[in-house]
This record gives structure tokens, sequence and C-alpha cells, in this order.
């Protein structure tokens, strides 16, 4: 089973010297999972405003484009919410934010299991506490 993948080796992206040994792993996926959101945040802004450009900004009683602007526009939502979550990340593996630490909840203190890191590396809470603030919400 050879991997065939053209994409990037995870283990080719460097990690700066202030991220402890044992997140390099997450720092990498986390930077990869950066350069993805970027991509996508690009490509989707141009989508929109190449589409606004050939619509020559008229809207008007067509409903069809309207529909497409808003699925390009919660699609870009999603990107830049995630792309913050990911930088707030990145920032805490460097010990850039004094108030959170890598791989423990924000909000009961406990480490967040390796399972949930790996699956979300940019996870700020537990498995528990995120119900919990989904329930919240
Ligand atoms: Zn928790």
């Amino acid at each position: 089973m050879a991997e065939t993948t053209s994409r990037r080796r995870l283990s080719d992206i460097p990690v700066p010297p202030e991220v402890p040994q044992r997140h390099a792993g997450s720092y990498r996926a986390l930077a990869q999972r950066r350069t993805q959101l970027q991509g996508v945040i690009t490509s989707t802004s141009q989508v929109l405003s190449e589409q606004r450009q050939s619509l020559g900004g008229d809207l008007t009683d067509c409903a069809g484009p309207q529909i497409i602007e808003g699925v390009h526009l919660s699609l870009l939502q999603r990107a830049n919410e995630e792309e913050q979550q990911v930088i707030a990340a990145i920032e805490t593996l460097q010990g850039k934010t004094a108030e959170r630490v890598y791989g423990e909840c924000i909000r009961c203190g406990k480490k967040i299991p390796k399972a949930r890191l790996n699956a979300v590396p940019y996870a700020s809470t537990c498995v528990k506490c995120q119900r919990d603030a989904d329930k919240e919400q």
C-alpha cells in the first residue's frame, strides 16, 4: 500500500523551536490545515467577486445567483471561523497565550484526550465540555 498522494508530507513542515516536541505532530497538522483553509478562503473570495462582477451588481429578481452566493458566503464564513481557531491553537502551542495551555480544556482544565486532539487539533475543550457548550447555545 504505497502512499501516492502528491500532497506535501506532514513531516516536511518545519516546527518552530518554541513548540514542545510532544506537540510537533499537532503543530504540523494545524499548519497544514491553516494552509488548506487559506486556499479555501482565497478561492471562495475570488469566486464571489467574479460572480458579483459578472452580474454587474444586479441581483434583482433572479434567485439562483443569490442562493449560490449564500452558499459561498457561508463556506467563507466557516473557513474564516475555523482559521481563527487554528491560529489560536498555533499561538497556544507557541506559548504566546498565557491563559491557555495547549491540550488542556479551557473550561474544566483537564487534559484533552489525544484521540480528540488528533481528530480536531485546534480543540480547546474536552468532549464533555464541548457537549455542555453546545447545549448552552
Ligand atoms: Zn473540559
